[in-house]
């Protein structure tokens, strides 16, 4: 398993490329910006592209979609709760100034307990509301990827609109119950491992409850 970080666009936002080593198929996680760059590091790793899935729907995770898609067409997967953000892409983005081409509509439908698959690899998705009503960790492997609920040293933003800081706080929770070593791939900013999290996290003591295992 192979897994290569991509910092796009004015937010800073990651996207990720997880390749199955042994296929050699590929997806791309939350393409926020760049859409030509992320295609070019899809072919320099000689990856098969075969899907684009999204921890939520915010401008700056979901902005080098269109690009990717006229190019490759590999199904979107989202959180139906996220639906609403995702069609307001374009115009979140001209909030903040930017030019954010609309991203085609999702082809898939994410819920908790489903099982995404690249290659021969399997990984799980979490819904992980709060930051954003349709929010999912995609976990696996050893690894999560967590989107904009949990980072180096700080959680993901509840003043938005549709944002919820109570259910963040228990998302949260689940999230603090992966193993202590996975891996956390953050949608902004350094990754960490769960138990860096737990131990140094100022924002997350006293809002979660953790379970030490
Ligand atoms: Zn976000
Ligand atoms: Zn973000």
């Amino acid at each position: 398993m192979i897994v290569q970080t991509f910092t796009v666009g004015p937010f800073q936002e990651n996207t990720y490329l997880l390749i199955d080593d042994d296929s050699h198929h590929a997806v791309l996680i939350d393409p926020g910006d760049d859409g030509n760059r992320l295609l070019l590091a899809v072919e320099q790793a000689s990856a098969n592209l075969d899907a684009i899935w999204l921890t939520h729907a915010h401008v700056d995770h979901v902005g080098g979609i269109a690009a990717i898609k006229r190019v490759a067409d590999v199904p979107v997967y989202l959180h139906p709760l996220d639906r609403p953000l995702y069609d307001n892409a374009k115009r979140h983005g001209e909030v903040f100034g930017l030019r954010v081409e609309a991203p085609p509509p999702p082809e898939k439908l994410l819920a908790d307990g489903d099982t995404l698959r690249v290659g021969s690899l399997s990984f799980a998705v979490m819904h992980t509301p709060g930051h954003a009503p349709g929010h999912v960790v995609i976990h696996g492997h050893g690894i999560a990827f967590a989107g904009d609920c949990l980072f180096s040293g700080s959680i993901g933003r509840t003043d938005l609109p549709l944002s919820d800081g109570a259910e963040l706080a228990r998302s949260l929770e689940r999230i603090c119950a992966l193993p202590i070593e996975t891996i956390v791939y953050a949608g902004h900013g350094p990754s960490t491992t769960i138990g860096d999290e737990i131990d140094n996290n100022p924002f997350l003591n006293g809002t979660v409850r953790i379970s030490r295992r």
